[in-house]
Formats: C-alpha cells, structure tokens, sequence
C-alpha cells in the first residue's frame, strides 16, 4: 500500500491539519519521515514522550508485558494496575487513585467526582463549576466547556450547565463570584495550550482558601505540568498548595495512552462502586510503563536534570533574542517553555513553526504568539544546541520574509 501526506486528507477525519512529512521511526530527541529525513524534536508528542523515542527501557517494559498481559477490564484487578497506583500513593501522599486513558478522561472523572462530593453532601443545587479564560482541559463535552477557549466548545450544544469562566489571576473577580453553590474550581499551576501562562503564588493561595471557605473542591489539572515536565514530580510541589483532586496523563507512561485522578481517601468514597468507570483505564500495559517512568522522573538527580536542561534552554533563547529580537517573553518551568513573539511578528506563528519544520527543528505553539518547546526530559545540552542552531536559521528566514 503505497502511503503519503495525501492519504491524510483522503482517509482522515480533517481535525488536523498536519505538516507535510509521515512520521516513521524515532530515537532519543530525534524523529525520522518516511525518506528517511531527521528532525530534532521538542514537541515529545504534545509532553508526552517524557524518555524521548524508542527508549531501551519503556521499549523493554512494554514486550515483557505484552507478553504477559495487555488487558483484564476492571472487573478483574492485576498486579501491574494495583503497583503504579501504590506508587504514585507513596510518591505523593495522596490516598486513592483511578486510571484512565488520557487527559480529558482524567479530569471528566475529576469534574464527575466533584460533582458527586457535593451532591451527596449539600445536595443538588452545589453544582456550580468554576474555571478560567484560556485554560484547556480536554475534548469531552464536560472537560471542553470547563476550558476556557470558547472556540473549542461553539457549535456542540446544549452544553452542560453550570460552568463560570473568570480572568485568570483576578482574586478579586474569583472573591466575588464564588459562593456556596460552587462545588470546584479547575485550573492549571501553568496554562499549556493557552500560551505558557503561569498561575501567581498569591492566585493560587487566593484559590485554595476561597475553596475551604465555601466548601468547593479545588482541582489542579496537571495533565501537562506534571510527571517532571517543570523539575518536579508534580508542578503543585512548588507552589506549596496542595489540590483535592489531581489529574495527571500525557507523559506518565510515555507515549503509552494513561491517565488518572489522585485524591484523598473521604473524597474517592463518593465514587461507589458503578458510579463511574472505565474499560481500558489501568490496563496492565499501560501501568508497567507508568511504573517504569514513575521511578525514572521521580528520582531527584532526573529532576534536577529538567531543571539545570530548562535553565539552559530558557537562556539559549535569551542568547538568540539579543540577537534576532522576536521575542517579547521567555517563560515557564522546567522543560515546559514558552517564547512569546513580539507584536510585530503578529499573526507569523505558523510561519515561524513552519520555518522550523523546513531546517528539521519541530515545535509546537500555544495561544494566538507563544512558540511552545516541551522536548523529551532526557534532551541533553548538546540537543538544544543543535536544536538552536536550526531555530536561528528560521529566525533568520522569518526577518528575511519579513524586510521581503
Ligand atoms: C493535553 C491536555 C489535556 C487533554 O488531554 P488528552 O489526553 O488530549 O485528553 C487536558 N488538560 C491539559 C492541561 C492538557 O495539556
């Protein structure tokens, strides 16, 4: 069967529009096309594929249980399910976990739960949600209304009820609209999608008090921060607040599709047994990945790693904007970074990450201007240099275009 680009547009659903070479192999922070073509990668799957591609040890893990076991549902338990889950027990204090298979599925069973918690508790009429402008939490009908993109969500009503979308970082608008009625407020310690926005420390304080005041539970959708992407396990180590529900996917099994919720033991009781579930979540294979990637990132000298590789390339960036000054901003946390282009390259995002596409350099974008680098947690000095070099040839094409 002869396969190209054009078998895209003939066979698949148009969702995506994507770049012009197919993907074939990859290996450490590099990915190979179908000619053979290698490209320096700091998308890693959208933060997913944490130990880069082809890693000697996940590839191992996942043919030592295929062929064991794939699969059991969940009216069976297996060992594999019930370690990471232990795991990820220990590793962060949390009490109670459930698996999914992604990050929507994630955060609708944390949004569900939320739900639940108050209903049992207070009655119907809690059920009021809040979110935030520019926030991603997936593409469910629940977990996209929750999002505070209205472009995601025009044109799939009725949508559920309920949900209030406020300015990110406002305490003040936060103060005056939540009331008793509110049952949870969801919200990322860095917006991802949205353009590398972090949360204020004084937010997030401002957040977790106004959701014991009023008996709401706070929800930290740490679906792309978390799992080492800002050099912790979980980004809310470092903002010394502690959610009532977690969710966690993207790189926790790197690559192999898994999510899941972390709460307490009193919260996780309201989900009695048939009130919620799933067929796929905590499959045995997807749990011995998630294992093996646990005791990868949570050792402290990997973390340190993200760390010292997201300083280097934070200041790489800076280095190349002296020269080039395309940037306005260079921020985020770790391994999840963000370079907001100044107004006069507005509306020339895609044409930048086209730029790079072109000299082998492949990143994605969040938000209308940020250009937004998440390469594999294992990308070494080295590999952001060469990973520059190629971004300052599409800089230099982009200012070319640009005086053209
Ligand atoms: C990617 C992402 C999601 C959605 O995850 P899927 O696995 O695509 O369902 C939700 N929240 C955040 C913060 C994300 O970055």
């Amino acid at each position: 069967m002869k396969i190209t680009r054009k078998t895209f547009d003939e066979v698949m659903v148009p969702c995506y529009v994507p770049q012009d070479m197919v993907l074939e192999r990859g290996q450490g922070c590099y990915l190979f096309d179908m000619s053979g073509r290698k490209y320096v990668d700091f998308t890693a799957g959208i933060a997913v594929n944490c130990l880069g591609h082809n890693h000697k040890g996940v590839v191992d893990v996942i043919s030592k249980q295929a062929s064991r076991l794939i699969h059991v549902s969940n009216i069976f338990t297996n060992n594999q399910t019930l370690t990471l889950a232990s795991k990820l027990v220990k590793l962060t204090g949390y009490e109670k976990v459930f698996f999914v298979n992604s990050g929507a599925e994630a955060n609708e069973a944390a949004l569900k739960l939320a739900r639940r918690v108050a209903y049992d508790d207070y009655g119907e009429e809690k059920c009021e949600i809040i979110s935030f402008a520019h926030s991603f939490h997936g593409r469910t009908l629940f977990s996209v209304t929750v999002g505070g993109q209205p472009k995601y969500s025009t044109g799939f009503g009725p949508v559920p009820g309920g949900i209030t979308h406020l300015p990110f970082n406002d305490i003040e608008t936060l103060k005056n609209t939540i009331t008793d009625k509110t049952c949870a407020v969801m919200m990322e310690v860095i917006q991802g999608e949205g353009g590398i926005l972090p949360a204020d420390l004084d937010f997030i304080r401002a957040v977790r008090e106004l959701c014991d005041q009023h008996h709401a539970l706070l929800i930290f959708d740490e679906v792309q921060t978390g799992v080492g992407r800002t050099g912790s396990f979980y980004a809310y180590e470092q903002v010394g607040v502690r959610p009532d529900i977690l969710t966690t996917a993207k790189g926790l099994a790197a690559g192999v599709p898994i999510g899941g919720i972390l709460t307490s033991t009193k919260i996780a009781a309201h989900f009695k047994p048939g009130t919620h579930g799933s067929t796929f979540g905590g499959n045995p294979l997807a749990c011995a990945v998630g294992s093996y990637v646990v005791d990868k990132v949570s050792d402290p000298a990997f973390l340190q790693h993200v760390t010292d590789m997201g300083e280097f390339l934070r200041a790489e960036l800076a280095r190349l904007n002296e020269k080039y000054h395309v940037f306005k901003d260079i921020r985020g946390r770790g391994l999840l970074i963000g370079a907001e282009l100044n107004p006069e390259y507005d509306g020339k995002l895609a044409t930048l990450q086209k730029l790079c596409t072109k000299h082998q350099l492949l990143l994605l974008t969040a938000g209308s201007n940020v250009l937004r680098l998440v390469p594999p947690l294992i990308i070494t000095k080295a590999v952001i240099k060469e990973g520059m070099k190629l971004l300052e040839r599409a800089l230099q094409d982009l200012q070319a275009e640009a005086q053209a």
